[in-house]
């Protein structure tokens, strides 16, 4: 359904643009900032079958916070993995900070 879509759009930008604005050299507490804030979005993000198999790929693949490339990469990843689900062409990872912090046209 369209807002399921909508919803995901404004998720995922939100998500890639947290990325590109997290630190090369993050905190300890900035770290757990983001393993937080990812464990509470996936209980509490409103399409509980997306909710449920988030889950699911956090606890395979817990999220990665050493650096800005790692947490981005890993979001990169994450957001691949529901591309497969739903058909869509996979994103190629190397090109996540041009399209989320450098900035292309979309
Ligand atoms: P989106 O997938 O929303 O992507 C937006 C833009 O991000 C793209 O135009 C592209 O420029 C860029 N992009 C694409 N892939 C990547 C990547 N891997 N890394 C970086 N940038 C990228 N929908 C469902 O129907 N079922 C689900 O189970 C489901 N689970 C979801 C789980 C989460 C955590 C989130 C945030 C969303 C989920 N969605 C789910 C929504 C779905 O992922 C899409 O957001 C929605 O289908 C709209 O897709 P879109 O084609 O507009 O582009």
């Amino acid at each position: 359904p369209a807002d399921v879509e909508t919803l995901g759009r404004g998720t995922w930008t939100l998500l890639h643009t947290i990325a590109a604005q997290y630190p090369t050299q993050p905190s300890p507490g900035q770290q757990a900032d983001i393993k937080g804030f990812m464990g509470i979005l996936s209980r509490l993000y409103p399409c509980w079958v997306c909710a449920e198999d988030f889950q699911k790929f956090l606890a395979k693949s817990p999220v990665r916070t050493a650096s800005r490339d790692d947490f981005g990469r890993w979001l990169c990843a994450a957001h691949n993995e529901v591309n497969v689900k739903l058909g869509k062409p996979e994103f190629d990872c190397n090109l996540w900070e041009e399209r989320w912090r450098t900035g292309w046209k979309d």
